[in-house]
């Protein structure tokens, strides 16, 4: 039974062109960039080349693209080089519906000292504007904001949260993980002074990853060691996977208005189908500023869990978000700050696309999901309660 693979906002397939430009550099060009001799250099190039198409992706310049292990380290160095830089500034902004690559960094920082604003965010999972500009301090290092999210899709402002940041002339880094390749990013309109990105959710290979560093704008390494990335990143290139990012960003830059028009569409006759045939299902977030390959469904009464095992027995693969700790019964730390009612929260499926699914796929998803949430409901053992406040603890 082929798979099919709803779950493009946890990782993507490689597309078999980014494996095609890789397989040389895991096999005949194995030479060390940095060596004198041509077998050396030749590999050089191949890497200035992924670095162009980076930056070309972003509207960015080459020498602000940085490799990195991928999304984690993009975020991690981020908010350590800001606080690196300004050791007299000791609080920082974020929001409370971030990637754990941020928030698990901050709450590190809180136990070492440091003091973090978590921003709120409303019922359809937006940011409010003038709390930022409230939060914002004369001891704020850093403000670090995802731009798309990864459960909802929900796109924050990035343009407008850039202008009240930087009008105060603080650090903003923004966690573009999820946005790169989905939506136009261009880093010459937009004044951002950190932005990440990651190469297994653009269909290129995993554990690669990029950071920007806007030119002029205060840098420290969070690796140290060799002069790799003009020994801003040291460590031996990873020289299959850097042409594999390179590959995956210049076909993201071909094949983003397909992200947005076929992708788009067969999201929205998804999400439709599912609303039209199951009663009690909601939408999770705010619809008008979405990725276009991403919605999040909340069903009445059941578990996600259960909706997803049952899915992955008709070969339909998703995901439930991210249950904080896996076997726990919590919802996800985005759907409980967006305030999302427990009858609900607990039921709620992500459903991410790419361009690799097609429309027969969505037609099998429309018929095999209303039995299973049917069947599901009727042995539910909620079915009678209505908003029964089950207390969530995690943290
Ligand atoms: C996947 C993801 C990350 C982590 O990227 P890795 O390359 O897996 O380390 C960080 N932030 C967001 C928003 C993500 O979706």
């Amino acid at each position: 039974m082929n798979t099919i693979y709803l779950d493009n906002n946890a990782t993507t397939k490689i597309d078999p062109l980014v494996l095609k430009e890789m397989m040389p550099f895991l096999t005949d060009y194995y030479g060390n960039p940095s060596s004198m001799h041509k077998f050396g250099g030749q590999v050089s190039s191949d890497i200035a080349k992924a670095r162009h198409n980076l930056a070309s992706l972003l509207n960015a310049q080459p020498d602000e693209i940085i490799f990195t292990a991928g999304g984690t380290e993009s975020d991690n160095t981020a908010i350590y080089s800001a606080l690196e830089a300004q050791p007299e500034k000791k609080h920082l902004i974020t929001t409370r519906v971030e990637h754990p690559a941020i928030l698990n960094v901050c709450h590190h920082l809180e136990e070492r000292g440091y003091e973090v604003t978590y921003l709120n965010v409303d019922e359809k999972g937006r940011l409010d504007l003038e709390e930022l500009r409230g939060a914002l301090r004369p001891d704020t290092a850093l403000v670090t904001i995802m731009y798309a999210n990864s459960e909802t899709g929900v796109i924050f402002p990035m343009h407008e949260i850039a202008k009240i940041v930087k009008e105060r002339g603080i650090i903003l880094h923004t966690d573009a993980v999820q946005a790169v390749g989905k939506i136009d990013i261009n880093l010459e309109k937009l004044p951002v002074d950190y932005l990440s990105l990651s190469g297994h959710k653009i269909h290129g290979p995993k554990g690669i990853g990029a950071l920007f560093v806007r030119k002029g704008v205060s840098f420290r390494p969070h690796l140290r060691g060799g002069h790799q990335e003009h020994g801003r990143r040291a460590g031996t290139e990873n020289t299959a996977a850097i042409v594999g990012i390179g590959k995956a960003a210049e076909l993201a830059q071909i094949n983003m208005e397909i992200e947005n028009t076929g992708v788009k569409h067969m999201r929205d006759t998804l999400e439709k189908g599912l609303l039209k045939t199951i009663p009690d299902a909601i939408i999770n977030g705010d619809t008008e500023n979405r990725l276009p390959n991403t919605t999040n469904i909340s069903f009445k009464h059941v578990e996600g869990e259960a909706i997803l095992l049952m899915m992955d027995g008709h070969g339909i693969a998703a995901s439930s978000g991210s249950a904080c700790t896996s076997g726990s019964l919590e919802p996800s730390h985005v759907l409980r700050a967006m305030g999302v009612p427990f009858t609900f929260a607990h039921g709620s499926i992500r459903f991410s696309l790419s361009r690799f699914n097609s429309d027969d796929e969505i037609k099998v998803v429309l018929k095999e999901l209303p039995p299973i949430i049917k069947r599901l409901r009727e042995i539910s053992p909620y079915k009678n309660e209505e908003s029964t406040p089950r207390s969530c603890s995690c943290k």
